[in-house]
């Protein structure tokens, strides 16, 4: 059968295929990055509610009134930017299908997108069903960018790069500084930021910065967030995108015609989440916390290099003592061991065939099972 050059050479996600095997094996599962932490009751009573209330049919398309209302002034509060809910903010299914309508929104043949490498696996087939062209800059494990790199990749062909912040999966939180550094790239070069902050409410050490935030980039930049990781509802695709209305506008077309809009008894149920006391952040943190040290001094007793993430909840280890690839190890991992982690090459152009990641969300009690038998 003939492929449409649109997917040909897109392999499926790894990420996803882990998760199917550590079913298949009956493994724990720390490769796909789903949380653990308790979804907060009164978003699962509100979500219940609205089904009970019959709030089961479309929302508008760009997702309803109150939530992008409620996103706006958590962007205004938390992300320091502004944007009018009306014209500026859409809901997504998640912030996948965000990422995927920005690309396919903006992006034109010919037009490059800036990755940072090792990077979140739908990046990449975003930009080229878009038509686009991935470039790769490489962020290395101890969490820094190469700015002569990022220099040297960006031309007269670029037209957007692509942070995530904190980052997926090397734990970075990009610094002020390096932000500073990609606004004057992108208003020097005149082109697009889009950023996927998913992860910033997971910050162990420095601070969430919104590149948008930065003077000269509200114009230029499209920030996507969600609900699925912070607020533990992966299930309920509900992510946003937010953007100058002229840029929306493409972004909307997009949306409009793939998805209509994001399931609406769960918007409703996500409205409940922008009321929630900083001490759910807090407490949520703790927990993860907790996770992190648990995996990183465990691994660190192992033949395997740990790097400490400063955000998100992975972690990248280097596995290159095992005298094995990162496929074989993962497999073996899977297969003899019971727990599925995410071979390093899936987040890489080329490289990361000595590193795997394990996901740090899951219990404690989960979790020290999962490096008790990483180790024997
Ligand atoms: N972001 C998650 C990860 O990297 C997966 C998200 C997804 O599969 N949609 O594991």
């Amino acid at each position: 059968m003939k492929e449409a050059y649109r997917v040909k050479g897109i392999s499926e996600s790894v990420i996803r295929e882990m998760t199917r095997k550590a079913k298949k094996y009956d493994a724990i599962n720390l490769s796909q990055g789903y949380p653990d932490y308790p979804t907060h009751e009164d978003l699962l009573d509100e979500a219940k509610s609205a089904i009970d209330a019959g709030i089961n049919q479309y929302s508008i398309t760009w997702g309803k009134e109150e939530l992008r209302k409620k996103i706006g002034e958590k962007l205004n509060d938390f992300n320091d930017i502004d944007y009018d809910p009306k014209f500026e903010i859409t809901i997504t299914c998640g912030s996948s299908e965000a990422i995927m309508a920005t690309m396919l929104g903006l992006i034109e043949p010919g037009d490059e997108v800036l990755i940072f490498q090792p990077f979140y696996e739908n990046y990449v087939p975003a930009v080229s069903m878009a038509s686009g062209t991935p470039k790769f800059s490489t962020i290395s494990i101890d969490q820094k960018i190469d700015r002569e790199e990022v220099k040297e990749k960006v031309g007269k062909d670029t037209r957007a790069l692509l942070v995530n912040t904190p980052h997926n999966p090397t734990g970075k939180v990009f610094t002020k500084d390096d932000l500073g550094f990609l606004r004057d790239i992108c208003v020097d070069n005149d082109i697009l930021a889009l950023t996927d902050e998913m992860y910033e409410r997971m910050i162990y050490e420095g601070e969430h910065i919104s590149l948008a935030s930065l003077d000269g980039m509200w114009e230029r930049t499209v920030t996507i967030g969600g609900f699925s990781k912070v607020y533990s509802i992966t299930g309920w695709r509900v992510g946003y995108t937010a953007a100058p209305k002229e840029l929306m506008k493409s972004i909307r077309k997009v949306h409009d015609y793939t998805t209509v809009c994001a399931p609406t008894p769960f918007q409703q149920g996500s409205i409940k989440a922008l009321d929630l006391p900083e001490s759910y952040y807090k407490n949520m943190l703790d927990y993860y916390k907790k996770g992190r040290e648990l995996v990183y001094e465990s691994l660190k007793k192992t033949e395997m290099v740990p790097s400490k993430p400063e955000g998100a909840y992975y972690m990248l280890a280097d596995i290159s003592q095992y005298g094995m690839d990162d496929l074989k190890f993962a497999d073996h991992l899977v297969r003899k061991k019971g727990v599925a982690v995410v071979p390093g090459s899936s987040f890489y152009r080329e490289g990361g065939k000595d590193l795997v990641r394990f996901c740090f969300s899951q219990e404690m009690a989960l979790l020290e099972e999962a490096m008790d038998r990483v180790k024997n």
